[in-house]
């Protein structure tokens, strides 16, 4: 039906504008002025009903698209700042969000909904002041972000007793909001449902005459192939692999010698082991990061070498090896069967090289942090 309403509203809006623009008579260009106002009103109220059906119903999916939040993010404050900017109101906006390797994979359109609405309601009543928009991560691991979205004001201000009622439909906080504000108390009960749909919730803090904080969290799923791209960007551009402990088991001279000074050159700390049995010894009695490990290496090859360190270190903390096979060699099939991470053929490629370090390095840190 949603289509059936919204075309004939389209057709009022759409021929007022003409008439508007083609009549020159002052009173019918008021008259005309007046009727697309109410048409517009009446257009937004259709939609708001809409939309509000349609997430009762639970006929709503969302959408899950890779963007950069930052970006996002200021891009939302733009638009509405441009469209909406208040004598009296400065509006600001604050983003922590350097810590967010940014894609995340979710629902801009309806994020964009929620954030609009509840920026414009705090436009709307608040005469003097600021309106903020303010955006942080509170937590972050490899594939997920929590992230806080707030919107303070410092309006009109709601009270303890109404605060509990503003999100059911067609609830306003006093009986002369409509009369001085406009509106019909739809907003909110849509934003509430879509932030629901985020797996969030929505809430309030306020204070009458001092102002309001609508705030919520999302937990979102980062895009991994970005994320780790964007991880990667940064360690090398901040060394920010510093002191991560790598042990290399590689018994060619050259070998050793590129890898030790790239992941010198992230800032790393590398330990060489020159053949297996050494490298068996050194995971004995140390802890790394990560061991990088050659295959074929004279004594032990490197999968009894990784059999042999996982037992060794049963009971201790595991640590992730990854192979060092050159590229094409056939245990790029099989290497799940040797209990290995991962690998990385020769000759590597640094930025996948930095990728996966990176990502040992976020795990092993946090850890550590945690721990
Ligand atoms: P509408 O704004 O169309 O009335 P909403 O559902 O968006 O409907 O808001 C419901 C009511 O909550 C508003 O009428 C107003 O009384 C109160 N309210 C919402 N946001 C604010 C705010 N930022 N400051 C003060 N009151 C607010």
């Amino acid at each position: 039906m949603s289509h059936e309403i919204r075309t004939p509203m389209n057709g009022v809006i759409g021929i007022t504008n003409i008439l508007i623009q083609s009549n020159t008579n002052p009173e019918q260009i008021r008259n005309l002025e007046t009727l697309k106002f109410s048409a517009d009103n009446l257009l937004n109220l259709i939609n708001d009903v809409l939309n509000l059906e349609k997430l009762e119903s639970g006929n709503i999916v969302l959408e899950k698209q890779s963007f950069n939040l930052e970006e996002y993010c200021k891009k939302t404050f733009k638009v509405f700042e441009s469209a909406k900017s208040k004598g009296n109101v400065e509006l600001k906006v604050e983003l922590k969000l350097s810590g967010l390797a940014n894609q995340v994979n979710s629902d801009k359109m309806r994020l964009n909904q929620v954030i609009t609405n509840l920026l414009n309601n705090a436009l709307k009543f608040t005469e003097d002041g600021s309106v903020t928009l303010r955006v942080s991560v509170l937590d972050q691991s490899i594939s997920n972000a929590k992230v806080r979205f707030e919107i303070k004001d410092t309006g009109i201000g709601i009270s303890q007793e109404n605060q509990e009622h503003i999100f059911e439909k067609y609830q306003q906080a006093r009986t002369d909001t409509s009369r001085l504000y406009g509106g019909t108390g739809l907003g909110l009960a849509i934003s509430k449902e879509l932030v629901e749909e985020f797996k969030g919730e929505l809430k309030v803090k306020s204070k009458l005459g001092v102002g309001s904080t609508f705030y919520f969290e999302i937990d979102f799923e980062l895009d991994e192939k970005s994320t780790a791209t964007n991880i990667l960007a940064k360690r090398i551009s901040q060394q920010l692999l510093t002191g991560m402990n790598i042990l290399v088991a590689e018994d060619n001279a050259v070998n050793q010698m590129v890898l030790k000074r790239t992941l010198e050159n992230w800032n790393a700390y590398v330990t060489i082991a020159n053949d297996e049995n050494e490298a068996v010894s050194c995971a004995q009695m140390n802890e790394y990061d990560i061991i990088l490990m050659d295959i074929h290496m004279p004594k032990l090859d490197g999968f009894q070498a990784t059999d042999k360190i996982r037992r060794l270190r049963k009971n201790l903390q595991p640590i992730p090896i990854y192979a060092l096979p050159a590229s094409g060699s056939e245990i790029l099939n099989n290497r799940n069967d040797y209990q290995l991470d991962g690998l990385v053929s020769k000759p590597f490629k640094p930025n996948e090289l930095c990728a996966i370090l990176s990502q040992h390095y976020v795990a092993a840190r946090k850890e550590k942090v945690t721990s």
